[in-house]
């Protein structure tokens, strides 16, 4: 794969990836190379996703050397593909460099893929029924490492057109870097994908939906909602003591009256521990009061979550609840389990 093998000899240059046209311009400008090189190097790197500069063969020689002299295209250290058996997902497992893991899964579906995408290395947010929550936090990507997992997932064959902040991380715990990327992301220069396709996933972090609202920055939302009552919440979310559901949802129903973009309410349903008529009447009353379509997802099982999924009578059952209360809802079928990439599995490579 061309670009992935990057030496940390390579780090003191400046990484081109990240920059936007604007940046890229100025900084052209002051190595005294035409603004319009700028434009070659972003089509090469994010229309034909080469990462070097010798193949950037409309630019003039003399000027690739000195950019190869200012600049690196740094990427990841390595990847690895997992496909899962029945062709609908492939888990990528990148290797930053650093070192440390993190990863990705690329979803198909008939006439799209979406690109699952991760914001951190880990997470410290410590929901119960995740295991990337289990594998601890090990720190926020740089805004290249979150276009990167694009890039690659470009590379490796798969145009994505559909974008979920719900792999790794908690993606308002990295704003900057979120955001850049997403702006990025969208640019008409690089993959041009709409925000309306874009979609960041949280576990309702109070101080930074306040920063969406103050920012006026509008994105179609997913929240995480774990259980609707909070003393129920807090043991399954720790986040619920200092980020109290109510204030959440208060919060997420300012935000929706300043734009129209989705708010989805994603809910894993756990055996025994939120999936009585009761929570679901809880979760109902929230998703009526926000407007808000819910997605059912039911519990992806692995050794090191101490919980069970509910039986697919039972999320039927929960599914045929809640449409009789008049709410939208969706069950997410799980893509890629067998190979760890389902929603709330990605952190495996990470466990050690
Ligand atoms: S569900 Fe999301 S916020 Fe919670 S631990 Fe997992 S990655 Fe972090």
């Amino acid at each position: 794969m061309p670009g992935l093998m990057k030496t940390t000899s390579d780090i003191t240059k400046t990484n081109i990836l990240g920059y936007t046209r604007e940046t890229l311009r100025a900084k052209l400008a002051e190595m005294n190379i035409k603004p319009f090189i700028a434009d070659q190097i972003l089509d090469w790197i994010y229309k034909k996703f080469k990462l070097d500069f010798s193949e950037m063969v409309n630019i003039a020689k003399e000027i690739r050397a000195r950019l190869e002299e200012a600049f690196e295209i740094r990427f990841f250290k390595n990847i690895e593909t997992l496909e899962s058996d029945g062709g609908r997902a492939t888990k990528m497992i990148i290797t930053l460099n650093d070192g440390k893991y993190i990863e990705a899964v690329v979803l198909r579906e008939k006439k799209y893929n979406t690109l699952c995408v991760s914001s951190q290395c880990g997470c410290p947010v410590d929901c119960k029924f995740c295991l990337t929550g289990v594998a601890g936090f090990k720190r926020n990507l740089e805004s290249y490492e979150i276009v990167g997992q694009i890039l690659l997932a470009n590379q490796l064959g798969h145009p994505i057109s559909n974008l979920v902040f719900m792999g790794m991380g908690e993606p308002l715990l990295n704003y900057d870097n979120v955001f850049a990327a997403i702006n990025l992301m969208n640019a008409e220069y690089s993959f041009h994908i709409s925000k309306r396709k874009m979609t960041v996933s949280t576990s309702g972090y109070i101080q930074n939906i306040k920063r969406l609202i103050s920012e006026k920055n509008y994105i179609n939302l997913a929240f995480s909602v774990g259980h609707a009552n909070p003393s129920k919440r807090v043991v399954l979310m720790p986040i619920e003591s200092r980020n109290p559901i109510m204030e959440v949802v208060a919060l997420l129903h300012e935000y929706q009256t300043m734009h129209n973009r989705k708010l989805t309410l994603e809910y894993t349903l756990i055996q025994d521990k939120n999936e009585d008529d009761q929570a679901i009447r809880e979760l109902s009353n929230i998703s009526k009061y926000l407007k808000a379509k819910i997605n059912l997802i039911n519990l992806n099982p692995h050794p090191k979550i101490p919980f069970r999924p509910v039986t697919t009578k039972r999320l039927h059952e929960v599914r045929d609840l809640l449409e009789n209360s008049g709410v939208p809802v969706t069950i997410r079928f799980r893509k890629g389990d067998d190979i760890s990439a389902a929603c709330g599995q990605l952190g495996e490579s990470c466990l050690g």
